[in-house]
C-alpha cells in the first residue's frame, strides 16, 4: 500500500507491503548506504568489515550490495580512510 499524508508543503510517503514477509526488503527504509565511486580507493576495509553490505566491483571500487545492515555500515564509515561511505 502506498499512502500520502501531510499538507501541501510537507508530506511523507508511507510504503507498507501487503505481505509481512516483504518487510525484510524494507528493514531500514529511511537509511541509505552509499559509496562515492570517485573517492573510494578500493582498500577493501569496508568489505572486510561488512561483506554482507559491500563488495569490490570489477573496477576495484567498493559498491553496496545490501541496505540491510546499517549498523555495520556505520562502523565502515568510521573506518574508511577517505570518507567515501555515507549512511543517511
Ligand atoms: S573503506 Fe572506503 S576506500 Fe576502502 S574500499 Fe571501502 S569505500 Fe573504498
Amino acid at each position: 500500500m502506498l499512502r500520502f499524508s501531510g499538507s501541501l508543503w510537507s508530506f511523507r510517503i508511507i510504503i507498507r507491503p501487503k505481505n509481512p514477509k516483504d518487510y525484510k526488503f524494507l528493514k531500514n527504509p529511511a537509511i541509505m548506504i552509499t559509496v562515492n565511486q570517485e573517492t573510494c580507493i578500493g582498500c577493501g576495509t569496508c568489505v572486510a568489515l561488512c561483506p554482507q553490505t559491500f563488495r569490490l566491483n570489477d573496477g576495484g571500487k567498493s559498491e553496496v550490495i545490501s541496505q540491510d545492515d546499517a549498523e555495520c555500515a556505520k562502523g565502515a564509515v568510521a573506518s574508511c580512510p577517505v570518507q567515501a561511505i555515507t549512511v543517511e
